[in-house]
């Protein structure tokens, strides 16, 4: 780990050579990655971690009671610790599921059967479909991507939805949804509260004690940790729990010929061998987020955030989607008059090495309600420099120049 953990000037570059993708070069230049919204890199440390399991213990969880399986149990229970410390939880309130869209599928199949569900337009598919099979109520959203607090309000004390869910900061168009207004007026009418952190995660401070919230979940991939694995949880004393959507081994305490019982949560929710690598690879990812602190990232992406916005504003024919208020600082999605989104992305990562995502960004209810076309979207990470915000907005302008 990088010596120098503390940055005043809000500049976190140095830490760029933990991340050993970085070190890359596409036709001869050095690669520009902006697209951590969609994942984000892996420092050395997590990838170690992966290496180390398979290298030295690989041997399943829960189970057998040889020196491996007792190493690689303890570190995975260990790393249910380190995870849940992260967010200000307790271990027996996180279950590992295999990504965020895993965990709102487990969710909604509890709630979809309870009564209406309230969700807004703005979210991505994975917190859309899952309900699907319920009775939704929709909630409106602004022009800017946020939701219409005064549609909200209305429609939850006409509905009455067993469950409010939303997420803190929208994929697309990097919107802060007003988490504390949202929450309060679940808990006026009884609603439970699931929030989607996946996109916050990582980037701030998120402290479960201090959000108002019964379920929440989110990814490993996009904060620094492996593929695979995410992370449901749950408060404890709620006077209920999910239902498990997998059945099989680990889940279980007894099994009959004709019944069976299943552990309580979060066991309950991990049927069958997990991801254990993924797991000891998450709490890697945490622990190198809290040495160069969450406090410290978020002003270093704000900076880089706000560097985007002006040099892309002067761009002429370029928009920026989302209002101008509320915006989280990691990322900023936009449209060339003229130039569709695919070609543009294409462009950057052909010519520039600057790699970007484009589209819908799995929320296209959310485009169609704002009346706007599919965006191109700049995602940054600690890792990312004020340097490279500077290539991609000389890169888009030249783009620009062809439209
Ligand atoms: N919710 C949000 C807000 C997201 O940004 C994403 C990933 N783009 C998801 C859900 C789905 O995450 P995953 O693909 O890891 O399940």
């Amino acid at each position: 780990m990088h010596e120098d953990l503390t940055d005043n000037t809000g500049k976190l570059s140095h830490y760029r050579n933990d991340f050993p993708i970085l070190g890359r070069r596409l036709n001869g230049q050095p690669l520009i990655y902006l697209d951590s919204a969609a994942t984000s890199l892996k420092p050395k440390s997590v990838i170690d971690s992966v290496c180390h399991f398979y290298r030295e213990y690989t041997a399943n969880v829960h189970r057998a009671i040889h020196l491996l399986s007792e190493e690689a149990t303890e570190a995975f229970e260990n790393a249910r610790e380190t995870v849940a410390r992260f967010i200000n939880a307790e271990s027996r309130e996180i279950a590992f599921v295999r990504n965020t869209t895993e965990a709102l599928n487990v969710i909604a199949a509890t709630f979809c059967s309870h009564g209406p569900i309230a969700v807004p337009l703005s979210e991505h598919h994975s917190n859309l479909l899952p309900w699907r099979s319920g009775k939704i109520v929709v909630l409106d959203v602004l022009p800017s991507g946020q939701v219409d607090l005064a549609d909200a309000e209305r429609k939850l004390s006409e509905f009455r939805p067993r469950i409010v869910t939303f997420s803190t900061v929208t994929n697309a168009f990097g919107v802060r949804q007003p988490v504390a207004e949202l929450t309060a007026m679940a808990r006026e009418i009884g609603a439970y509260v699931l929030l989607d952190i996946s996109q916050s995660i990582g980037h701030e401070p998120v402290d479960m004690q201090e959000i108002d919230c019964d379920f929440a979940c989110f990814s490993g991939h996009k904060m620094l940790g492996p593929s695979g694995v995410g992370v449901m949880y749950q408060r404890e004393g709620l006077g209920m729990t999910v239902s498990p959507l997998l059945v099989g081994g680990s889940m279980i305490s007894e099994v009959h010929r004709d019944s069976y019982s299943v552990l309580p949560f979060p066991w309950c929710i991990e049927a069958g061998t997990p991801n254990i690598e993924g797991v000891i690879g998450l709490a890697a990812a945490c622990d190198y987020l809290n040495a160069v602190g969450l406090v410290n990232i978020s002003n270093h992406c704000r900076s880089l955030m706000t560097k985007a916005r002006e040099g892309l504003l002067n761009i002429p024919g370029v928009r920026i989607h989302g209002g101008s208020e509320n915006m989280t600082e990691t990322i900023v999605s936009f449209s060339i008059k003229g130039i569709a989104a695919h070609g543009i992305a294409r462009m950057l990562s052909n010519r520039f090495s600057i790699m970007v995502r484009s589209g819908y960004h799995c929320a296209q209810p959310l485009h169609e309600v704002c009346k706007l076309p599919e965006s191109v979207r700049l995602s940054v990470h600690l890792y990312n420099t004020q340097g490279e915000i500077e290539s991609l907005v000389k890169a888009v302008s030249k783009i620009g120049e062809i439209a």
